[in-house]
């Protein structure tokens, strides 16, 4: 496209990576329509009001080395907002919480021989200072932990949290994955024994609010409770159906899961055949989370893994231990999180549109979320893919 001046774009998707999608074409020239399913913007990391201000409807917090949407913070001018709280992580398993930030966490986690101990505490240090991931990506993590770390480990630590985040499929994600994780973690540390996590006073609203407002002063349109139907070829450019309306643009950019980008194709085109595989090929995590406020606290841990076997739920999160509490009316306010795999065949998993809405008004204490397409699943082929 020579110049994007005074062309049209339609962006489909109103979470983190559709709404900076639309602030870049805004600003770069082109007249932007914005459409989302929901009825209201954010996605993944999108709000809802809870004591007397908004938090996401599944935990977020930001790592030392996310330098994209600190950036962005910055760009918007709400820099100022991220505040770098304390975390602490613990791993509950054989009826008790472990305290798991600093070595010597580690070398006491007495449900791991002395010896598993160290090879864990080694491997770890070993993985959060290794910068070439490539590496690893062809091998699969739970082989590569347990030859690296030994069985006990792998029982305790590496399988339960393979199998909570991906369900049945643990045993075949690739060490990439887990090399992300353990490194971006160790990467946000201010010393061997404290973590630092980024989080925005007011939540990861303020981004969503300031960008819709943004985009409302350039003259961008935005369409909620607008879902994208089908995509199709219109002379040069696209035309979309929402709301059983055809819409032309010279450009389109979707931003939504790839499976659902899969079914909105034009079936009448067999030279997308090969790309709406490959779309559909890409298999997705879906996640369960219940948020709810309490007088009582309930343990020292921001963020404690349940790896005790047969554990109904992965993660347990005291929101609370990591922002101040003095923030949500001096209430303790928790997450409770599990991953499951997403099935587009699957009856529940057909209806997409009102699962990742709360299911209880904004003042009950309990708030259930279960978006359906949450992360792609990482194989070892995943860059093929
Ligand atoms: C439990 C959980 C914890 C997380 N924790 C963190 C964290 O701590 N830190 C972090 O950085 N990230 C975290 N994330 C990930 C983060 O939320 C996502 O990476 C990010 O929000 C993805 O933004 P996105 O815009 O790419 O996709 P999405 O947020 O999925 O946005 C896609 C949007 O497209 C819309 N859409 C889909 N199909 C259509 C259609 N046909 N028509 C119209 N609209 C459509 C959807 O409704 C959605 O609003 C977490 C996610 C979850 C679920």
């Amino acid at each position: 496209m020579a110049s994007p001046k005074n062309k049209t774009a339609a962006v489909v998707g109103g979470g983190f990576t559709g709404l900076v999608a639309a602030l870049r074409l805004a600003r770069a020239g082109m007249e932007v329509e914005l459409f989302e399913r929901g009825d209201a913007l954010g996605g993944l990391a999108g709000d809802f009001a809870l004591q007397g201000t908004h938090i996401e409807k599944t935990y977020h917090h930001i790592f030392r080395t996310d330098r994209d949407i600190l950036d962005l913070a910055e760009e918007l001018g709400i820099g100022k907002t991220v505040m770098w709280c304390n975390s602490s992580l613990g791993v509950y398993r054989d009826g008790k919480t472990w305290p798991f930030m600093s070595p010597l966490d580690v070398l006491r986690f007495k449900p791991c021989s002395f010896l598993s101990r160290l090879r864990l505490g080694l491997v770890a240090y070993y993985l959060q200072k290794k910068s070439n991931w490539q590496v690893l990506a062809p091998h699969l993590a739970h082989e590569w932990m347990r030859r690296a770390c030994g069985e006990e480990a792998m029982n305790a630590v590496w399988g339960p949290l393979l199998r909570g985040k991906f369900d049945r499929y643990g045993e075949t994600v690739s060490m990439a994955w887990l090399w992300a994780r353990i490194h971006t973690r160790g990467n946000s540390r201010d010393s061997i024994e404290k973590e630092k996590l980024g989080y925005f006073r007011g939540g990861f609203a303020v981004i969503t609010q300031t960008i819709e407002s943004e985009l409302v002063k350039m003259g961008v349109k935005i369409f909620k409770n607008a879902p994208v139907e089908a995509l199709a070829e219109s002379g040069n450019g696209i035309k979309l159906k929402t709301n059983g309306q055809w819409k032309e643009f010279d450009r389109c950019v979707f931003t939504g899961p790839s499976p659902v980008l899969a079914q909105l194709l034009p079936e009448d085109k067999p030279e997308l055949q090969d790309y709406r595989k490959k779309l559909q090929s890409i298999g997705y995590l879906g996640a369960v989370c219940l948020v709810f406020v309490s007088e009582q606290d309930l343990g020292d841990c921001y963020w404690l893994n349940i790896n005790e076997p047969g554990a109904a739920f992965l993660v347990f999160i005291n929101h609370t231990k990591m922002v101040d509490r003095s923030l949500y009316r001096n209430k303790n306010v928790y997450y409770i999180g599990s991953y499951r795999r997403t099935r587009p065949d699957h009856p529940q998993h057909a209806r997409p549109a009102k699962r990742d809405q709360s299911q209880c008004k904004p003042d009950d204490p309990g708030h259930f979320f279960a978006p359906m397409y949450v992360f792609a699943f990482v194989p070892m082929d995943y860059g093929g893919q």
